[in-house]
């Protein structure tokens, strides 16, 4: 079973040798999914969406939310975004019944990145 959050942020960012729009600096407002996988607990819950929300707060949002990404990440694509999240997300999310299976980091309302840890 899969339990998913969803999240916003704000954030600035420019992809330095791109060329093209993104070249220069501009914001999105970001949403960001991150979907645990495992079995309800006596609670009948994968994991509480409090403690979810407070996980990933901790280790993704209170770092890049009103932040310049590039001074987090040297090329902060949607893809590079997720596989830094995943990498704070996976063990901060490993639970005795549960793991870290996907996370989706949304530019806009119709560009985004999943990634499912693993090969890029
Ligand atoms: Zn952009």
């Amino acid at each position: 079973m899969i339990v998913v959050k969803k999240f916003t942020f704000d954030a600035a960012h420019y992809l330095p040798s791109y060329r093209g729009k993104c070249e220069k600096l501009h914001g999105h407002t970001y949403r960001l999914s991150v979907a645990v996988e495992g079995s309800p607990d006596a609670e009948g819950m994968v994991i509480d969406f409090a403690l979810l929300k407070a996980i990933v707060k901790k280790v993704v949002l209170d770092e890049l939310d009103h932040s310049l990404l590039n001074d987090v990440l040297p090329v902060p694509s949607a893809e590079n975004i997720a596989v830094w999240s995943w990498e704070r997300l996976a063990p901060a999310l490993q639970g005795p019944d549960h793991r870290l299976c996907r996370i989706e980091v949304w530019e806009t309302a119709t560009s985004g990145c999943i990634y499912e840890g693993g090969q890029l």
